[in-house]
C-alpha cells in the first residue's frame, strides 16, 4: 500500500484561478489543472528565484520530491502553451501557513478572517462574499 503523501506547505495562494489562452475558444478544450503545490513551487524558483533546496525546506519536502513538483508545473505550462489550453489551479496536497479567503466580487485574497467577514473594499456588496481558498 502506498503511504500518503505528507502535504506540502503553500505559503500564498495564487492571485487568479487560472489563466486563459488568447485567441483561442475555451469551451471546447479541457483546462490543464495545476495544482497549489505546483503553482508554489513555481512562484518559488522562477519568481522569488530561491534554489531548489531552499524551495524544498520552505515546502517542507524533499529536494527530489520538490524536484519532481516543479518539473510537472513546467510540463503542466508547456502543455497549455502549446495546446493552447487554460490552466485551472485546484487542489492538490498542501496546507497553507494560515486561512485565506477570496472576494467572490473582486478576487482579492484576504489572510484569515481577521475581524471582518466581509471584504472591506467591497462595502455595497452583500454578506457571505467570502470564500475559503483551497
Ligand atoms: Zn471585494
Amino acid at each position: 500500500m502506498a503511504r500518503p503523501q505528507k502535504s506540502r506547505k503553500v505559503l500564498n495562494p495564487p492571485k487568479m484561478k487560472g489563466f486563459k489562452p488568447f485567441g483561442m475558444p475555451l469551451c471546447k478544450a479541457e483546462p490543464v489543472i495545476m495544482k497549489f503545490e505546483e503553482y508554489e513551487s513555481l512562484k518559488l524558483i522562477n519568481y522569488d528565484g530561491l534554489q531548489q533546496d531552499q524551495a524544498a525546506k520552505l515546502m517542507n519536502v524533499s529536494r527530489p520530491t520538490f524536484t519532481r513538483i516543479y518539473n510537472k508545473a513546467l510540463n503542466l505550462i508547456a502543455k497549455s502553451f502549446v495546446e493552447g489550453k487554460a490552466i485551472e489551479i485546484k487542489g492538490g496536497n498542501f496546507e497553507f501557513d494560515q486561512e485565506w479567503l477570496r472576494c467572490k466580487k473582486c478576487y482579492k485574497l484576504i489572510p484569515g478572517l481577521e475581524n471582518h467577514s466581509r471584504c472591506l473594499d467591497c462595502s455595497l456588496y452583500g454578506d457571505n462574499e467570502l470564500v475559503r481558498v483551497g
